[in-house]
């Protein structure tokens, strides 16, 4: 074995790690945002009405549904992993009904919310749209199988009795993310859209079609529900949880459109000469920085981590509503 020069690694991230002390501070989580508090194992697990259920462990969230003929999940992220089925397994006992996962449906393709999978590799059904399996396919995780059933904009899942009603309304997060409603549970799961009581993460949660994003909530409204499974952070969500994210949006999509005419460019331009990617990010950046700054302080207190990432979202949806849309580009006269 090689010795390594006394310059190199192991030592030299401990080296780089910031102070705690030095990172920045941000507006403290308003209580109404944090769930359950966790198990020892890291979980918790809980009814959301009759047999279905959902577990967290803080961030991500997956749901089952127990029937007679064995249990379906929905989604099995692998920040929870083997206590998915520790949570199955406990509810399963509790009630005295089967802990077989019998069928597994995907959200969407993403590995934070489906990489777990392989650990149902026996007798389980997977079950995805069929964007969803295309991309499993070209992606070519074992940790996540392409799903066997596909459809292509609905599908009605009956199992052991019970009824989920898988549909596809179009690109939103991503081109293959479905919503899955449980009409006898009064229920909507819709992955990666409304984090309930927190802000998006960057860039409205790393959405690929923003505004199918920004419509996606209106779709989510128009199903009959009383719970919502987001798939984030730490607790079920509301109506009213649906209904503040699409406003907080909104407030930004407004926010942007005041704020891009009223910015000049030409400073940036004048500053950085040839280095076009210089003036553009000056640019851009005060753009953000100036739309996001009111609903920055509108929302702290009130939506988790407005601080921390409503510039990121701000972005994002500036550059939708300049480049999908149109709006404040120009044509050379
Ligand atoms: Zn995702």
């Amino acid at each position: 074995m090689k010795t390594l020069p006394q310059t190199q690694p192991a030592k030299s991230s401990k080296l780089r790690a910031p102070s705690a002390q030095d990172l920045p501070n941000y507006a403290p989580v308003p209580r109404s945002a944090l769930g359950p508090a966790l198990n020892e194992q890291g979980f918790y697990v809980g009814r959301v009405e009759r047999n279905l259920y959902w577990i967290t462990d803080g961030t991500y969230q997956s749901a089952f549904l127990t029937t007679r003929d064995g249990v379906v999940l929905l989604d099995a992220p692998p920040t929870i992993g083997h206590n998915i089925q520790r949570a199955v397994d406990q509810i399963a006992a509790e009630n005295g009904v089967s802990n077989k996962v019998t069928h597994l449906v995907y959200s969407h393709h993403h590995a934070d919310h489906g990489g777990a999978s392989s650990l149902f590799d026996k007798s389980v059904t997977r079950i995805g749209h069929e964007e969803t399996r295309r991309l499993l396919l070209r992606d070519n995780d074992p940790a996540r199988p392409a799903p066997e059933e596909t459809f292509q904009d609905r599908r009605t899942l009956e199992v052991g009795g019970e009824r989920i009603e898988l549909a596809w309304l179009g690109s939103n997060h991503s081109p293959d993310n479905i919503y899955i409603h449980l009409p006898e549970h009064d229920t909507l799961m819709l992955i990666d859209i409304v984090n309930a009581g927190w802000a998006p993460v960057y860039i409205c949660n790393l959405t690929e079609d923003v505004q199918g994003y920004l419509g996606a909530p209106a779709k989510a409204l128009a199903y009959p529900w009383k719970h919502f499974i987001g798939g984030h952070l730490g607790r079920l969500g509301t109506r009213d949880d649906v209904d503040l994210h699409q406003r907080y949006m909104a407030d930004i999509d407004a926010s942007v459109r005041k704020t891009l005419p009223t910015i000049d460019p030409t400073p940036y331009f004048q500053k950085y000469g040839n280095n076009m990617w210089a003036a553009v990010k000056g640019y851009l950046d005060e753009c953000t920085d100036a739309a996001a700054a009111p609903v920055i302080e509108k929302y702290t207190g009130v939506l988790a981590a407005a601080d921390v990432f409503t510039a990121s979202t701000t972005f994002w949806v500036m550059e939708s509503i300049r480049l999908d849309l149109g709006y404040a580009s120009w044509v050379h006269p």
